[in-house]
């Protein structure tokens, strides 16, 4: 990941205080009507982080009309106003970025060097970004002579209204700011929900909105549980569009019940990811740098990235010089205290998600399928002693998995990978395409009219050639299939929120 962030402090407080999260509703802080609370847990030591909220039906109405009743005014506002509330809310997070760093490593578990790394610098970068993207938007204008005279066409872009923006767990402040930003920028208000398993840097957020001087009103945040508050705020006919990131069943019952309303909806759903390892990635020039990066794919985040790699389809010549790699570079990782500076690998978000991972992985082995490395829980005695309840799962690496076993045609969603070998190019395709998922690939080779090639024939949004995760944010980014609906990012990320509208100006003649 990127190292952008300075190196961690000496030392950090063992934990953060418990939260008491509420509401952003109107410009005020509330806790659930009902006064119902749940709990928010760190998964790498068990404790009970933050109460969340429990928002039904009722919350979700007044923040919709809190929403609602903000809209005219904020999407009259000129665009460099909207845009310079973005960037104030940039710099808040940025000078607290030690603060939502150890907020969200302890609410995920995930190592605090990736949070500070990658996380928290990436959700000031969302913000910045479309702070910046809204200026750039420019008004079209369209000329035409006719015979009697002339006309001019502009097309406008009127934000739609109320926009309903719901993240999930893996990357809580980055999903989160990466909806939000682009919905406000465009002139839409706002109403967040964020996973309620991790809710802490949302709330964080939320304070920094207030502090910086957003209108209330304009970005409400309700916590709560996706069945409750989530399809609450997806019916609420108040909301003209949606935009989800989640797992693909429940973008599924979001797109049954938006479709009833005709709300704009975009989806950013699961995937079952390809990699195909060309042999002359392996060669001795390349080998460690393949494996390294492969590594990473693999295995940031303990695999909860939904662009991981969890399928390594690797060319049949290559084999025997990448798989023991492979397996040496896996067992090397650091897995440990998320807080300690040198871990690269933590907790699982949970231990329910951990006993869905162990189950695949054990369905695979039931099916004939090798370990070839991790494939079982860390016992907690290998553990630092402050972490010895965590969900903590070994990354793992299977071989003989066939390829239409749910291992390899199911999002696992955590850290495991399958190696399949392939002889053909044609092979290779065939495989990487042959699930319902269409989310991203990643192709290893210096054989750039290769590389293209494959590239070119693969079903996915985003193809990464030698690498993973590279990200410019103006480029579109999505899924075909399974994977999603619609894309986010740049343009395409403010355009959703706006629909276009058309102005025609006879001017001569
Ligand atoms: P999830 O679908 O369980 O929950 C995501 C969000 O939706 C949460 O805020 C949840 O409260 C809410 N929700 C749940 N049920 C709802 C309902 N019926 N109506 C409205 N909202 C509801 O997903 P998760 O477990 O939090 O996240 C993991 C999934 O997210 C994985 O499948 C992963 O691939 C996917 N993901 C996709 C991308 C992408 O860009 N394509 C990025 C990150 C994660």
């Amino acid at each position: 990941m990127s190292s952008a962030a300075p190196p961690l402090p000496a030392s950090y407080p063992a934990r953060v205080q418990p939260a008491v999260i509420c509401n952003l509703i109107d410009g005020c802080f509330r806790p659930a009507r009902g006064g119902a609370t749940t709990v928010a847990q760190n998964p790498a030591t068990n404790q009970m982080i933050a109460t969340v909220p429990d928002s039904t039906a009722h919350d979700v109405n007044e923040a919709v009309a809190a929403a609602s009743r903000a809209f005219p005014e904020w999407s009259a506002r000129p665009a460099d106003e909207r845009a310079a509330l973005l960037m104030r809310l940039a710099d808040l997070v940025e000078r607290d970025l030690d603060a939502f760093a150890l907020a969200e490593s302890e609410n995920t578990g995930k190592p605090l060097a990736l949070a500070r790394s990658l996380d928290v610098p990436r959700s000031i970068a969302n913000l910045r970004h479309f702070a910046h993207a809204v200026m750039e938007d420019r008004t079209r204008l369209f000329e035409q002579e006719l015979p009697q005279g002339s006309m001019q066409s502009t097309v406008l872009r009127k934000p739609l209204g109320v926009a309903a923006c719901i993240s999930p767990w893996n990357l809580p402040l980055y999903l989160f700011t990466w909806k939000i930003a682009p919905a406000l920028a465009a002139g839409c208000t706002v109403v967040g929900k964020p996973s309620e398993v991790t809710p802490v840097t949302a709330w964080m957020l939320s304070q920094r909105m207030v502090d910086a001087g957003f209108p209330a009103g304009v970005c409400n945040v309700v916590h709560g549980r996706g069945p409750l508050a989530g399809a609450a705020l997806v019916a609420q006919p108040d909301v003209a569009c949606i935009t989800f990131t989640g797992g693909t069943l429940t973008g599924e019952s979001i797109a049954r019940s938006a479709a009833g309303s005709f709300k704009r909806t975009a989806l950013e759903l699961g995937g079952s990811n390809a990699a195909i390892v060309c042999a002359d990635a392996a060669n001795d020039a390349h080998l460690p740098a393949t494996v390294d990066a492969l590594v990473r794919a693999m295995f940031t985040n303990q695999g909860q990235v939904c662009h991981c790699a969890s399928r390594i389809l690797i060319e049949r010549s290559c084999w025997d010089r990448l798989v023991p790699a492979l397996v040496e570079r896996t067992r090397a990782l650091r897995i440990g205290d998320p807080l300690d500076a040198t871990t690269d690998f933590g907790s699982l978000i949970s231990a329910a998600h951990l006993l869905r991972v162990a189950s695949m992985v054990n369905a695979a082995v039931g099916d004939g399928a090798r370990v070839l490395c991790g494939g079982e829980r860390i016992p907690a005695d290998a553990l630092p002693e402050r972490v010895r309840s965590g969900a903590f799962y070994a990354p793992t690496l299977l071989q003989d998995v066939s390829v239409d076993s749910n291992a390899n045609q199911e999002e696992i969603f955590g850290p495991v990978a399958t190696l399949i070998p392939f002889s053909t190019d044609a092979e290779a395709i065939r495989i990487a395409n042959g699930t319902k998922y269409g989310l991203s690939a990643t192709v290893w080779t210096r054989d750039d009219e290769r590389a293209m090639r494959l590239s070119r024939a693969l079903t996915v949004g985003t193809v990464w050639i030698n690498g993973w995760m590279m990200r410019d944010l103006r480029v579109p980014i999505g899924g075909f299939r399974c994977s999603g609906i619609g894309r986010e990012g740049g343009m395409d990320a403010l355009h959703f929120f706006a629909e276009p509208m058309v102005v025609v100006r006879r001017t001569g003649g």
